[in-house]
């Protein structure tokens, strides 16, 4: 993206006519921990240091070390998705993990790693005692 006369372009404009696209051009987007979601920076009233930006570099520092994102920066399903790829079969015991950690329905389910990381970000999103 860059600006000429004050106007935005990106070099998507170059495919505009060609396919017959409508580009719009969104503010970047952030999670601003005063109105505790995602919001454009143009129209969220509080400082930049409220803001978490996406870094996909810092995002990829954290699922190569193993570690879920936070679920404000990336859906769960995907991180869940990529690290029980990165880490096959990383967990002795996964099922007692499961059973131990996350509630079931009665019935003895087999869980996947990913089911696991999946699971595991829905407790970190339990907020009633935090
Ligand atoms: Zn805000």
């Amino acid at each position: 993206m860059f600006y000429d006369h004050n106007v935005a372009h990106t070099v998507l404009e170059r495919y505009k006519n060609d396919l017959n696209l409508d580009i719009v051009v969104l503010p970047e987007l952030v999670y601003c921990d005063e109105c505790k979601t995602l919001v454009s920076t143009k129209t969220c009233p509080h400082g930049q240091h409220h803001h978490i930006k996406y870094h996909a570099q810092t995002l990829k520092t954290l699922l190569l070390a193993g570690i879920l994102p936070p679920a404000i920066l990336m859906r769960r399903d995907i991180s869940a998705m990529i690290l029980s790829e990165l880490f096959p079969n990383r967990f002795e015991n996964i099922q007692k993990l499961c059973d131990d950690l996350f509630p079931s329905n009665g019935l003895l389910e087999k869980q996947t790693e990913r089911e696991f990381y999946e699971n595991l970000m829905k407790l970190y999103q339990t907020t009633s005692l935090t």
